[in-house]
């Protein structure tokens, strides 16, 4: 079958890979699209991870239902369905607990193992999950990027929210931006490097965007929440310089979600965190919870995937990486769609 194989840093090619077969437990998907995630670029571009080279990466998938191997039940062919990626050991102390999201052992479809980029995917069966025919394959490729940031608002909001500010309108920052009006801010405030993300941000809910190289950002928040400053920061860009933003503009006993990964060292005004009692939040992933109700969101247009998202087909997939990775232009989502798009 076509695929797409990571060959190394910078180094994906479009050409055959094994065709997968269905062992026990396994189901055989036709992919019909595939999310390109922040991790995959991260990976593209060298950073360390314990996955297979060569080997087939894409972990935001949806697709229709081919075939399956022994002791899988409840599949019919032609099930449309979007695929659940983390495969958790239910055995570590985070799985027992009922943290599956923190499992130590977890296992990623697109990582470990053979993914999305490519024409077939061989899933275990209980990460598969059918989906509603009112949502299309396309946008149920986005279920799995907007689970990480559903799983940020359950873990961490509670009640209506007022003021909102949301750092990076990239996929995450801009789910956030939907997920802050979904959660009743009246004000949501959001900032980016890139005018079009912006204006994405503005048609999604922002009530206000700001250019994130303003010198005075800080000050320009606080000076549209009265003095206040927001009750939730959700640090969607991964960077030291917005990271010790959101620590200047947050409320007294307000909350900041880290929400991107990054690993610039970061410096922090801890004589703005303690005495203003800031609560500061990581976040990682989701659980089979948070994946049900994204598709429920995407299924009922609550949260607009079609807005957000750009679809290539799979055999463009090296030029696509390479634009993405020199310059991410104006697209928020990128998919890849290996049996043609539709
Ligand atoms: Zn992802
Ligand atoms: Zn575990």
């Amino acid at each position: 079958m076509k695929s797409l194989v990571f060959q190394g840093t910078r180094r994906v090619e479009y050409g055959e890979w094994q065709d997968p077969q269905p062992s026990e437990g396994e189901v055989l998907i036709q992919v019909a699209a595939c999310g390109i995630c922040g991790t995959d670029m991260h990976v593209y571009h060298g950073m360390p991870a314990t996955w297979p080279v060569p080997g087939v990466r894409g972990h935001e998938f949806s697709g229709t239902v081919l075939a399956w191997g022994d002791n899988v039940t409840g599949f019919e062919k032609g099930d449309r369905v979007v695929i659940q990626p983390l495969i958790y050991c239910r055995r570590c102390p985070s799985c027992q607990a009922g943290y599956t999201n923190l499992c130590s052992n977890v296992q990623l479809v697109g990582g470990e193992r053979a993914g999305g980029f490519a024409e077939r995917a061989v899933v275990p069966a209980d990460r598969v999950f059918k989906i509603p025919d009112m949502l299309g394959l396309e946008i149920a490729a986005l279920t799995e990027s907007l689970a990480t940031s559903v799983h940020a608002f359950q873990a961490n909001v509670t009640g209506l929210v007022r003021r909102v500010a949301v750092l990076g309108a990239g996929p995450q920052g801009l789910f956030a931006v939907q997920l802050a009006r979904l959660a009743g801010a009246q004000m949501i405030m959001a900032s980016d490097v890139i005018p079009a993300r912006l204006e994405l941000a503005r048609t999604l809910g922002a009530t206000d965007t700001f250019d994130a190289r303003r010198p005075d950002l800080a000050q320009a928040i606080l000076a549209l929440t009265n003095g206040e400053g927001a009750d939730l920061i959700i640090e969607a860009a991964g960077k030291a310089v917005t990271r010790a933003l959101a620590v200047q503009f947050a409320r007294p006993g307000g909350t900041i979600v880290f929400l991107a990964l990054g690993a610039e060292p970061t410096a922090l005004d801890f004589m703005s965190i303690v005495p203003r009692e800031l609560k500061l939040h990581g976040t990682q992933c989701y659980t089979d919870a948070d994946f049900v109700r994204s598709i429920e969101l995407l299924a009922t247009g609550r949260i607009d995937g079609a807005a957000m998202q750009s679809v290539f087909p799979l055999s463009e997939g090296a030029a696509v990486f390479e634009r993405l990775g020199s310059n991410p232009g104006d697209a928020a989502k990128v998919l890849l769609a290996p049996n043609g798009a539709r």
